[in-house]
């Protein structure tokens, strides 16, 4: 935790407390099994790597198929040499450019496994612009861990083959619904003032690219 601490005061700009980070994985904004996910990492409880050496016939698991390195979070996130992974964080970065209002002044921050493990703990602006923008941020980055996360395990545990083109399309489809459900939650909200302040901040979050119907919102085609 002391180095989640650091990476996300040199990198953010925020300083959260221990405690805020657990806590923080409860934020309405995370959704539930990404947050389970986010207790196992944390807890180094998750099926990668090591875990599987004590498993009889499934030793194998250990390793990564495609590079033969010994599985780590940070492996199948950052490292790996599958096809799509490197192409899924480009994307992720050209939506942000593409959709966060003033995008100079809020640049991208690359995200690592140890501003990952933190980003619960986050509900300051920081080196962005407004909490709105980091809260986006932290939404966006653990949408995608999620994705990749549930990739993986479709590749390695259920032994499915996908491309790296399949990989792209399912993280984009991900992404639109979720910003598509988040509004029509928004919708939902029975006081009009915090439907209001709820259609507010996601239209300053997302707004270039959603399009407004009668009670619901599509996502626009955007280049990414
Ligand atoms: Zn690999």
């Amino acid at each position: 935790m002391k180095e989640t601490k650091k990476e996300i005061g040199e990198t953010l700009k925020v300083y959260p407390t221990e405690t805020a980070i657990w806590k923080g994985l409860k934020s309405p904004h995370i959704q539930r099994n990404i947050s389970d996910f986010m207790w196992k990492l944390l807890h180094g409880r998750l099926k990668i790597g090591m875990f599987w050496k004590q498993i009889p016939k499934y030793e194998e698991r250990a390793h990564c198929k495609k590079c033969g390195h010994i599985e780590t979070m940070d492996h199948i996130l950052f490292v790996c040499e599958k096809e799509g992974r490197e192409e899924i964080w480009n994307e992720t970065e050209k939506l942000w450019n593409e959709t966060t209002p003033e995008a100079e002044k809020n640049e991208w921050v690359h995200p690592s496994t140890m501003l990952i493990r933190g980003l619960g703990g986050i509900k300051k602006a920081g080196v962005f612009e407004s909490k709105e923008i980091t809260e986006k941020y932290v939404k966006l980055v653990l949408e995608t861990v999620w994705i990749l996360w549930k990739l993986r395990n479709e590749m390695v545990i259920g032994e499915k083959k996908i491309d790296g083109r399949q990989m792209r399309e399912r993280w984009r489809k991900e992404i639109n619904h979720i910003i598509e459900t988040t509004y029509a939650r928004a919708l939902k909200q029975k006081s009009k003032d915090k439907r209001m302040k709820e259609i507010e901040k996601i239209n300053g979050q997302w707004g270039k690219i959603i399009e407004k119907g009668k009670g619901k919102i599509e996502v626009k085609e955007w280049k990414g």
